[in-house]
């Protein structure tokens, strides 16, 4: 059984190449348009009805601001659709164009802060929160340090009688 899970780990998935340089990105100063798209995206993917309605005219306002438009290119197929932008650099514009076939897969919300190190990460499984182990230890030390801490301010700052008793 654990050799069958390693051997799943080293699987490419798809969106995971995509996933991985987003991610990248989204570590750069040169973040900001790519993740205000990704939080467009996200917030329509989460919202129900006419919300979700909403949030998508929303994005595709938000494509248009940055000149989002469907360039046909040679493909396995013959032919595929790229999406293009105007503004932005031409790196810019392919990363957005990943950020795109992400969100077309369903996989733009694994496009995740990392707890540990708190820099961006694409998860590989649903449940992954930390890029690693290295990760996970940082974040236990820091919710550690939070508990100690909120005990602390408890200690300090909640009387000792409830005034609920008093009535
Ligand atoms: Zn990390």
């Amino acid at each position: 059984m654990s050799s069958k899970r390693s051997e799943k780990r080293k699987t490419v998935h798809q969106g995971d190449e995509e996933g991985v340089s987003v991610a990248r990105w989204l570590n750069t100063d040169k973040r900001k348009v790519v993740l205000e798209i990704l939080e467009q995206i996200k917030r329509a993917v989460d919202a129900q009805g006419r919300e979700n309605r909403q949030a998508l005219d929303q994005l595709g306002e938000l494509l248009d601001s940055y000149g989002y438009h469907t360039v046909p290119v040679a493909g396995d197929r013959g032919i595929e659709f790229f999406h293009a932008f105007e503004t932005g650099s031409a790196v810019e514009g392919l990363v957005l164009d990943e950020l795109l076939t992400l969100a077309e897969l369903g996989l733009a919300y694994r496009l995740r802060v990392c707890d540990g190190c708190r820099r961006w990460f694409f998860a590989f499984r649903v449940d992954q929160h930390v890029h690693g182990e290295k990760c996970r230890k940082l974040y236990r030390k820091s919710e550690e340090y939070k508990a100690v801490h909120r005990d602390y301010m408890r200690a300090q700052y909640i009387p000792k009688k409830p005034k609920r008793k008093e009535n």
